[in-house]
């Protein structure tokens, strides 16, 4: 069958409801997107199942929902200010901007590694291998500079009294700067984690590939508090729980692998991604780290507050370490649409799309499909039943053969058939997504198969 593209992707996202160009109406605005009805049910699954994982079942986890907006001062505390930069530099024929970093990977294959090289290394390197803009096709590139990424705003009562602040680009500091505050509110012992979901916003320049990387994304993070000798055993926990993560939703395991930081950051013990084979190649899906007890004790400095930590049991007072889990919800997305994308040839020749979703993930988890449209005075109580449970998709236009493409493509795991039948006895055709195989059941084992397949 044919290979799966992003511009594939993206077509059937866009047909299907599940994501739109942002201001498409406008003509679009680089690197946003929007979530169309069944994308945003999707998302929303994904989210609610890393949720689960690793707050709901994770012994000492807690969630907060921090403000995006942030006093500046976090963003020094962070690092952030003084070096949130990507390499980057400006076509003179085109104008076009680029991350001298990603056009080195692209062309290097893992030859090299631009992240452990200097400006002016990266610049030799362009220059040696006359690396051109994909804009464009020539070589003339400005001198490479460092870009910061942040999104900058004010917040002020006059025009005159504005201060600077930024959005947020990432959502970690959100659950460092109120450990205090769930450590004593929830009366927590360390180790214990801080969990968010949210928005962060970073000014990339990126070569487009979807979702993949954005302007607007969100993250799903969990920061592990620790002593420092019980951190290399989380990091390793982590990496753990991170893979299991992926495979429990659906990932096959040949397309997942481990990458380990070339570059440390100076207070870093052990960093490594988890990447996932794209339609591009092998990308980063997300990152694992031991931070040590760089971001607390940071904030301690630069906020005055102590971050000790007193050891309830033996008096010991120490700045816990940090093991931080971080996943993109959109890139898992996208991670989760690659994945679940299939085509089968049927017999006579036609090819059914499907999205193979874990029913878990998937937006409608059944569909109600009265099998004549005189039938649907008999399917409507079904549906209204059903979707009391469930996100349930009613359809009575077209055939049945067409209704079910349609439900296939977006990805519902069982579609339910009402006939004659249907009138006598109260038994349905119900229909698996994945082998097509139907069986009549009554209504109430429907709901039990349908609810059975949603465990994670
Ligand atoms: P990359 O190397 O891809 O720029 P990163 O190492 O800067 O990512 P982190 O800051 O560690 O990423 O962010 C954690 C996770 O957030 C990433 O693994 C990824 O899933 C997601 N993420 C980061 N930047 C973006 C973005 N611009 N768009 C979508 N998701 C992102």
């Amino acid at each position: 069958m044919n290979k799966l593209t992003m511009d594939k992707l993206v077509a059937l996202c866009k047909g299907r409801g599940i994501i739109f160009a942002g201001s498409e109406i406008y003509g679009g605005m680089g690197n946003t997107w929007d979530y169309g009805p069944v994308g945003v049910e999707i998302k929303n699954n994904i989210k609610r199942a890393w949720w689960k994982r690793f707050v709901q079942e994770s012994e000492n986890s807690f969630g907060v929902d921090a403000a995006i907006l942030m006093n500046s001062r976090v963003w020094d505390a962070s690092g952030h200010t003084a070096s949130f930069s990507d390499p980057k530099m400006d076509c003179k024929k085109c104008k076009s901007r680029m991350r001298a970093d990603t056009l080195i990977s692209a062309h290097a294959k893992g030859a090299v590694n631009p992240d452990t090289m200097s400006n002016e290394e990266m610049q030799e390197y362009i220059a040696k291998h006359k690396l051109v803009c994909p804009k464009c096709g020539n070589c003339d590139w400005t001198p490479i500079r460092q870009f910061n990424l942040m999104f900058e705003t004010s917040r002020g009562v006059t025009d005159e009294n504005q201060n600077k602040i930024y959005l947020r680009p990432e959502t970690a500091q959100g659950e460092f700067v109120n450990f205090l505050s769930i450590q004593r509110s929830m009366r927590a012992k360390v180790p214990f984690g801080i969990a968010q979901v949210g928005k962060a916003f970073r000014n990339e320049v990126t070569p487009g590939n979807f979702i993949f990387r954005t302007i607007e994304f969100e993250q799903m993070e969990h920061q592990q508090f620790c002593k420092e000798d019980d951190s290399s055993a989380f990091y390793s926990q982590y990496k753990e729980k991170a893979m299991n993560f992926l495979l429990d939703i659906g990932f096959a395991p040949e397309h997942l692998r481990f990458k380990d930081h070339d570059k440390l950051a100076h207070y870093a013990k052990a960093a490594c991604d988890i990447q996932y084979l794209y339609p591009m190649g092998w990308e980063e899906l997300n990152g694992i780290h031991n931070r040590g007890a760089y971001d607390l004790s940071r904030h301690q400095e630069y906020s005055g507050k102590s971050m000790l930590y007193t050891d309830p049991f033996n008096g010991e007072k120490y700045v816990p370490n940090v093991v931080e889990y971080s996943i993109g919800a959109d890139r898992l997305m996208l991670a989760v649409l690659c994945e679940a994308y299939c085509e089968e040839e049927l017999e006579g020749g036609d090819v059914r799309s499907i999205l193979k979703l874990h029913p878990a993930l998937a937006a409608y988890k059944v569909a109600v499909l009265p099998l004549q449209k005189n039938l649907s005075d008999a399917a409507k109580p079904l549906y209204e039943r059903l979707k009391k449970r469930f996100m349930t998709a009613y359809d009575d236009a077209g055939s049945i053969g067409k209704r079910y493409r349609r439900q296939d493509e977006i990805g519902t795991p069982f579609c339910v058939t009402i006939d004659f039948d249907t009138l006598e006895n109260e038994t349905v055709t119900i229909r698996e997504r994945d082998n097509m195989q139907q069986k009549r059941v009554s209504i109430d084992e429907a709901e039990k198969i349908i609810e059975e397949s949603l465990r994670v």
